[in-house]
Order: C-alpha cells, then sequence, then structure tokens
C-alpha cells in the first residue's frame, strides 16, 4: 500500500457539530440529500491557469494526476469571503473532490461531504470529470482556541496538535452520481476522519472504500491572506502493479517532504508528476483546464421555494413582502418579490 503523505496543516485545529438552518439553497442537514439545485454538467465558464494532468504508467499499472489550482482556490475564496484557514480548508476541498472526479466517467458527478469537528463545521463540494467545481465551507462562529482555555482539564474532547489534523474528528463521504440517459444507482462511500488531515483521509478512503491503494497529496499556502500556491496529486496502484514498483513511487513520493513547499517552487503538474513517477515510464491522457462553475438560476430558486409549501411561501409574503434567496455554492442572491410570491403560492395552490 502506498503511504499517507504529505497536506500538512498543522496551524489550527477544530471541533463541532452542524446546526444551520435556512431557505439558503444548497443545504443539507442529512450528509447526502440530493440537492435543490441539481448540477448538470457544464463546460468551464472562464479559464484560467488551473489546470489537471492525468498520466499513466506505460505499463497500465499506476494512475497519476497532479492538480495546479492558485486561480480557482483564490476565486473560490474571493467569492465566499473567506478567513485564512477557510480559504486552505475549502482549497483541499475542491481539489480533493476534483482528484476523484477525475476518475470519474463523463456523465458522473462528485459531491465530497466533509463533517469535521474543528473551526470548519462542515465542507460541501461536487466536481465533474469535465474539470469543474464548486463549493462551500461552514466555518465555526467563534474559532475554537477562543473557548478552549474554558474547558474544563477533564472535559477535553479533542486533541490540539499534531496528533489530529486540522479538521479534527468526523465523517467524510462521497456520493457518485450518474446523470444524463446512464443515470443509476448512486454510489456513496463514507469513512471517519481517522487523523483529520483531509490528504490522509481520502487515501484511507480510497483503501477502504474503493479498495484502491492510493496516495494522496494537498497543499494551499498562503501569504498576506493571499494563496501562493495550492496544489494536489493522487497515484494510484492498479492490477499488475508489483511490490517493488509501488515501493518506488512511494520512495519519490517521500523525497518530496513537504509538498507545500514544493509548489511555491513549482507548482507545475507534470513536473511534480516527473518528479513522483521518475524512472517508471508514463504517458501523458489529459490536460484539462479547471474552473468555477455554479449552474443555480432563477429557475432552480423558484423550484426550490415551491418545495417550502404555501404556508411558509405565504409568511415569507407576509413578513417580509419577498424572500431573499442565497446560493451557498457561488454566494449569488436571488431577490424574489412580492409578486412572484404571490405567483408560487397561485401555482402551488393550482397544483395541489
Ligand atoms: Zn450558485
Amino acid at each position: 500500500m502506498l503511504a499517507y503523505p504529505l497536506g500538512k496543516r498543522q496551524e489550527v485545529a477544530f471541533l463541532g457539530s452542524l446546526v444551520r438552518r435556512t431557505c439558503a439553497i444548497g443545504q443539507h442537514n442529512s450528509a447526502h440529500s440530493p440537492h435543490p439545485l441539481t448540477p448538470t454538467c457544464a463546460m468551464p465558464s472562464s479559464m484560467g491557469t488551473s489546470k489537471w494532468i492525468k498520466c499513466i504508467s506505460t505499463q497500465g499499472n499506476i494512475r497519476g494526476v497532479a492538480i495546479e489550482a492558485k486561480d480557482l482556490v483564490q476565486q473560490a475564496a474571493d467569492q465566499h469571503g473567506l478567513s485564512e484557514a477557510g480559504t486552505r480548508a475549502l482549497g483541499e476541498a475542491l481539489m480533493g473532490a476534483l482528484l476523484i472526479a477525475s476518475n470519474c466517467k463523463d456523465q458522473e458527478r462528485v459531491n465530497l461531504n466533509i463533517r469535521g469537528s474543528g473551526n470548519i463545521l462542515q465542507a460541501l463540494v461536487d466536481a465533474h470529470p469535465n474539470g469543474t467545481t464548486r463549493g462551500y465551507v461552514i466555518e465555526r462562529e467563534r474559532p475554537l482556541e477562543e473557548f478552549a482555555p474554558d474547558l474544563p482539564e477533564d472535559g477535553v474532547v479533542f486533541e490540539i496538535g499534531p496528533k489530529i489534523g486540522p479538521w479534527g474528528e468526523g465523517l467524510l463521504s462521497v456520493l457518485r452520481t450518474k446523470s444524463g440517459h446512464e443515470k443509476g444507482q448512486p454510489y456513496i462511500g463514507t469513512v471517519p476522519l481517522v487523523t483529520g488531515h483531509l490528504a490522509k483521509d481520502l487515501t484511507f478512503y480510497w483503501a477502504q472504500s474503493e479498495q484502491i491503494p492510493s496516495s494522496v497529496g494537498l497543499a494551499v499556502e498562503m501569504k498576506d491572506g493571499r494563496v501562493l500556491a495550492a496544489g494536489a496529486f493522487l497515484v494510484q496502484a492498479l492490477p499488475g502493479a508489483t511490490p517493488s514498483e509501488i515501493q518506488m513511487i512511494e520512495s519519490h513520493i517521500q523525497e518530496i517532504h513537504s509538498l507545500s513547499r514544493r509548489i511555491v517552487e513549482n507548482s507545475d503538474p507534470i513536473q511534480i508528476l516527473s518528479q513522483i513517477f521518475q524512472s517508471t515510464a508514463f504517458v501523458m491522457l489529459e490536460e484539462r483546464p479547471l474552473s468555477l462553475h455554479c449552474d443555480c438560476s432563477w429557475d432552480r430558486v423558484k423550484r426550490a421555494l415551491t418545495l417550502v409549501g404555501v404556508a411558509e411561501l405565504q409568511s415569507m409574503l407576509a413578513e417580509d413582502k419577498g424572500a431573499s434567496v442565497l446560493c451557498d455554492f457561488c454566494s449569488k442572491k436571488y431577490e424574489v418579490s412580492a409578486e412572484e410570491i404571490t405567483a408560487l403560492i397561485s401555482r402551488a395552490k393550482g397544483e395541489s
């Protein structure tokens, strides 16, 4: 089995449970209820420098993908107005979901849902094999450090420090669904957050849920509140990979020491793959631009509002003279007028 490497991010540590109720779109209290705004596989709306490169050994027994995503992570942080810790967490989650999506079939969609016990209570991210992604994180209102000293000495239920990573304890769920003509049973894999480091816990996910020996690296490096570098890789041993081949790749990964430092020096995905594969010959399979994409729309907002029911719509009309709906995934705000609410109410009544 490949080693668990990299992805170090040990400045902070976290804890908590999630309770947040709004009528915003894209929020769920259950681990994987279907999104009211189900995304479709649209092509990237804007091209930055973010990309993934996929490769496979010429023997066909080891595959790899490396991501460069500085632009994409910064754009996501700007979109949501995130703190430095939030940016690191969302960056890791977006790249983690993209790593999973890079191995999916065209019509598939990946939802990554991480519930931690740290300052990041939850991360919800979608990614598609076409390189688009969207997501958000819910940060603890009061950072953990603020109230950690108040905890009774024997009442500490979490550890801050090197033993457990910044995501803390919790659950990591991956939902893979097919859309279009190929609709089928969704695949759901859930594993506990064992180390609190997303790169390591994703390694557990591949080992436990998909039985693929894997090695994952994730890093977001910040400087003065801006993303200095963001990069990731996934290397997987396929049937036919010999123990000595795996060992060799593993030793190359260990030579990287710090992925953060490595991507600050040079984040070119092909360079990272070359360093990992070294003397193992490989061929490039795909280079694909990555971008943020949210397909929320007026139609979907109206559909989501219809689902809240006539009584709720009537109270929105009486109390607020309309509704304000926020898309969690892209922070776009939809102002729904009293007239539109009235129309939705009469349509809902007509249908019932
Ligand atoms: Zn949106």
